[in-house]
């Protein structure tokens, strides 16, 4: 499972069953879960 880390913008693979959720690249620990792209709404060409 990868997060998005909100202060460098990294994608962090987190490990959920050791609790480790934390940027490697910052040190940062707010990490967010990317939006899957099918929420995304579209709308027609006019
Ligand atoms: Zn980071």
């Amino acid at each position: 499972m990868s997060y998005i880390c909100l202060i460098c913008g990294a994608e962090v693979d987190v490990d959920l069953e050791r609790n480790l959720i934390q940027c490697t690249k910052c040190g940062n620990r707010i990490l967010m879960k990317p939006r899957p792209p099918a929420l995304k709404k579209r709308v027609p060409a006019i």
